[in-house]
């Protein structure tokens, strides 16, 4: 390469972020294009009450920059968004940032092997290279429910909470026991005149005591880096080896232990026998997305909650009306129904090599070649895009170790050992028929529902074990890229 690499990355949320921290330690130009007027991805997104991370925060921490200063092994979500609002000044990133200004293409040009990225607002970058930090959990998913549009009162969903809407002794309909309706039920269960839990699919809640730092605990490690460090990497291994493996194989000992866990849990919680046995699983634990809660089963046996099984027949102007036709009044709904996790960059227009539109590359499902790059589209990567260990590893692990993958493949294209970063179609097949092989034994594919299935019903998440991952990512295999 004849000078610099230049880039733009798309969205600052933690990936995104992560990627400008990266790129200016290197001394490379940037830009990251993002949609909202701040940073923070889904953690400015999602402002429900009870919003935390049910993943350790020593873990949900960058490695280049951990954070002493968390309050509870599982934080509140404000002060995860802090966290990243302090990363992205202490970086100085903000004037890299195109604030409130979505991409609305990326084009590539075969004649000059870059990158021509557009905004909303017309403002354009040629780049060498583009790094889609966009996000999985995203775009809302909102079931199609007859009636919903007629609803009179507030109906919105848990990810665009709408604020202004006093909740104080209203009546409350709540859609969906996923991580999110299980938080919003254990905040709202005291603050609701009656709250009404629509659970269409019992889940697996595994407990998590709420352990609230110490200021001692926090001053040592703001004056003891290796101590914090230390902290961080036993908890990431110890999620590495446990959880993240154990999901591998449905048949694991560690799946039944983790049943075992839930399942006392919830023998020794619920005191009523007709409310345990509806909050019992009868699937696989961890075959969707395990709960994770200190207060969701103290939440449903308040006076104020009813579970409310079943699928839900319709919505009218005034309610729910459930599987057995019983109508619900209410005042508010609030849809905890997730999220279209098939989205990544989409809507907008991005175009490959031969005018090839990556949605038609994608038209059957999204793919990606270790979970990072797409054939026919060259220098583009992705953080926590398709293929990514979404269900098990450390999101932010997996986008520093993904990150640093790509940063290994654009020092190839400036040692001129690439032209292009592009895997070679057979490369990126290879991998997806081994991927759908090894999906298919892991516990997600074990007979629920749940996002982490595609359209035909296999998972689309990295099956294989932590330390491939690391490997794979650690230095890329040349001969599945095209060369010079
Ligand atoms: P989700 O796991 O996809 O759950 C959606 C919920 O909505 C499920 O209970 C689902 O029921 C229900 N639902 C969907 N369509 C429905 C319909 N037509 N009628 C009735 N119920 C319907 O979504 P989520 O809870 O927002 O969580 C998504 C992911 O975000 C999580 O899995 C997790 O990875 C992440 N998350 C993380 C945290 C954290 O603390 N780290 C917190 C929140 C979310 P079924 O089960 O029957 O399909």
């Amino acid at each position: 390469m004849d000078h610099e690499p230049t880039f733009a990355v798309i969205g600052a949320g933690m990936s995104g972020i992560a990627s400008g921290v990266k790129l200016q330690e290197r001394g490379y130009d940037f830009t990251i294009f993002e949609k909202a007027a701040t940073v923070g991805g889904t953690w400015r997104e999602n402002t429900y009450p009870g919003i935390a991370c049910d993943v350790p925060s020593h873990i949900y921490s960058y490695s280049f920059d951990l954070n002493p200063e968390w309050s509870y092994l599982c934080s509140p979500g404000a002060e995860i968004q802090e966290y990243f609002e302090r990363i992205t000044d202490k970086y100085d990133l903000r004037p890299q940032i195109r604030f409130e200004d979505p991409v609305v293409s990326c084009i590539w040009s075969e004649d000059d092997r870059r990158w021509t990225v557009t905004g909303a607002s017309g403002h354009s970058v040629v780049v060498d290279f583009v790094i889609a930090a966009t996000g999985i959990l995203h775009h809302p998913s909102i079931p199609t429910i007859e009636g919903l549009d007629t609803f009179a009162g507030p109906l919105f969903h848990s990810a665009r909470w709408d604020h202004e809407v006093e909740l104080d002794g209203k009546r409350i309909g709540l859609v969906g026991t996923g991580s999110t309706g299980v938080q919003i039920t254990g905040a709202l269960a005291d603050v609701a005149a009656e709250l009404k839990v629509f659970m269409r699919t019992a889940q697996w809640v595994s407990p998590v005591d709420q352990v609230a730092y110490t200021e001692e605990e926090k001053q040592a490690w703001r004056t003891d880096a290796d101590l914090l460090r230390e902290m961080h990497e036993s908890m990431q291994q110890a999620f590495n080896d446990g959880f993240a493996t154990s999901v591998l194989d449905g048949k694991s000992d560690l799946v039944s232990a983790i049943a075992q866990r839930c399942t006392e849990y919830l023998d020794t919680q619920i005191a009523d026998p007709e409310l345990r046995e509806l909050l019992r699983p009868d699937y696989t634990p961890a075959c969707k997305r395990l709960v994770i809660s200190h207060n969701f089963y103290d939440a449903v046996q308040k006076p104020s909650v009813t579970v409310v099984p079943g699928q839900i027949r319709c919505i009218d102007e005034t309610g729910i009306v459930d599987a057995e036709g019983v109508h619900h009044d209410l005042d508010i709904i609030v849809m905890a129904t997730g999220f279209q996790v098939d989205r990544f960059l989409r809507p907008m227009t991005v175009v490959g090599r031969d005018g090839v539109l990556l949605d038609d590359a994608w038209s059957d499902r999204p793919s990606a070649y270790l979970s990072v790059t797409v054939p026919g589209f060259p220098n583009l990567f992705m953080l926590n895009g398709p293929n990514s260990p979404v269900g098990n590893f450390s999101l932010i692990q997996t986008a520093e170790l993904q990150l640093d993958y790509t940063l290994g493949l654009v020092d190839m294209v400036a040692a001129e050992q690439l032209a292009v970063v592009a895997p070679t179609a057979e490369a990126a097949e290879a991998f997806e028929e081994e991927r759908v092989e090894a999906a298919k034994k892991t516990v997600w594919a074990t007979g629920c529902r749940s996002w982490y299935l595609d359209d035909r019903g296999i998972p689309f998440a990295w099956p294989f074990p932590f330390d491939r991952f690391r490997t794979e990512m650690a230095e890329a295999r040349l001969s599945d890229y095209e060369r010079v």
